[in-house]
């Protein structure tokens, strides 16, 4: 993808458009440039990235589909898919940035969090190429490059509150600069993208027409849109606890219980699609957003009663697989409109792992001269 094809497709009016012209080609070739590496979980992704933030050139292979056929992720295959693809992934990506090894200022790779097998297959071959071409390594904590994507795409000042939710992580945190966080509140058990995942396991959702090609969490969207919530009520989860942290694992197992319940009334096997799915469906994705939305609201308060927001368009950005979900997005919305807060989501192709987000938090490692390392002996990867 070239360029200018990528900055058509961040898209929306709130973002910066990047169109690269000449002056911009000038740019790219005066400015300094990082290639970014994420292999942290099911997702290859290269990019190349240029000191303002424009993409010149990315790549990234998706595991999903054969995670998708296995009913999870299998941390050996994805390390075999790793291995067979990052070659290929970052060579598109440097070729596509019409950008040379010598011309690149460092290379930033995810080293945490992360599966270690996963992990293990980027640095290695970033350690490699860094010590082959001579250039600084930036290692990237996973998060925190969901944490700044956003400002790649618009500005947005320190300090700001950070929701992420994805197939591994919940997680609240108060962004106070690039290697400043102020984590508020994180999952207790499981995250809400593996709950959706495992529900729609359960529910044998792959055998649906509408969602035998997509993730979980998405097929529990599309097929809410045609439920009712009200047919099944799950009980918000952590009710009693007065703080920011999550749970989702006692609802994915009320909602196993009601899946069950169901099966025996309508006298149907465990894998067998339920008439009811749809409304199986609008209730777990609405007991997800709604405990989502709990917590982003309290932790608001939190922030609000502390002082720890600016008086000037104090801001929520939400990113991580599952802030792609419309439903949540909205109940997002009504939790920032009330609360004088300003709710950024950057659009679903930056929400979710890709290799510009570590190329970025490079970028912003780079401008501020933290955590530049030209030696690697001691690094290593680290997976919780
Ligand atoms: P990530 O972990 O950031 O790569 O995102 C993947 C996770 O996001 C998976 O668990 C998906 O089920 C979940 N996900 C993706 N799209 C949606 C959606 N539209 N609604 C809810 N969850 C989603
Ligand atoms: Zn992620």
């Amino acid at each position: 993808m070239f360029a200018f094809k990528a900055s058509a497709q961040q898209g929306t009016h709130m973002f910066r458009a990047k169109i690269l012209s000449k002056c911009a080609f000038r740019r790219k070739m005066s400015s300094r440039l990082v290639l970014g590496i994420e292999t942290s979980c099911d997702e290859t992704g290269a990019a190349v990235m240029d000191e303002t933030g424009l993409i010149l050139g990315e790549s990234l292979h998706s595991q999903k589909e054969v995670h998708l056929k296995t009913g999870g992720i299998i941390p050996t295959v994805a390390q075999r898919l790793h291995r067979e693809n990052i070659g290929r992934i970052v060579q598109e990506a440097m070729e596509r940035s019409g950008v040379t090894q010598s011309q690149l200022s460092a290379v930033a790779t995810t080293v945490k969090p992360g599966l270690a097998l996963s992990l293990g297959i980027g640095l290695d071959f970033s350690l490699n190429f860094v010590k082959l071409h001579q250039k600084p390594f930036i290692p990237i904590h996973h998060m925190e490059a969901h944490a700044l994507t956003v400002r790649m795409l618009q500005p947005v000042v320190f300090p700001f509150l950070v929701l992420l939710v994805s197939g591994g992580h919940s997680l609240l945190a108060l962004a106070r600069g690039i290697d400043d966080f102020l984590l508020l509140g994180q999952t207790l058990d499981e995250a809400p993208g593996d709950t959706m995942d495992k529900v729609a396991r359960r529910l044998s959702l792959i055998k649906h027409p509408k969602c035998s090609m997509i993730s979980g969490g998405q097929a529990i969207e599309i097929l809410a849109r045609d439920g009712n919530r009200l047919k099944f009520l799950f009980k918000p989860p952590m009710g009693a606890h007065y703080d920011c942290n999550f749970s989702f694992a006692g609802l994915r197992n009320q909602v196993t219980m009601s899946i069950q319940k169901k099966e025996e009334e309508e006298g149907v096997e465990q894998g067998t699609l339920l008439s009811c799915v749809n409304d199986i469906a609008a209730a777990t994705q609405h007991a997800v957003a709604s405990h989502i939305a709990k917590r982003t609201h309290r932790a608001i308060l939190f922030c609000k009663a502390k002082d720890l927001l600016p008086s000037c368009n104090p801001t929520l950005v939400v990113s991580g697989g599952v802030a792609s979900n419309q439903y949540i997005r909205k109940i997002l919305k009504i939790v920032t409109d009330t609360t004088g807060l300003h709710l950024l989501c950057p659009p679903s192709k930056f929400c979710t792992d890709n290799g510009v987000m570590i190329a970025w938090n490079g970028v912003e490692r780079l401008r501020e001269g933290k955590g530049i390392l030209s030696h690697t002996e001691e690094v290593n990867y680290e997976p919780k």
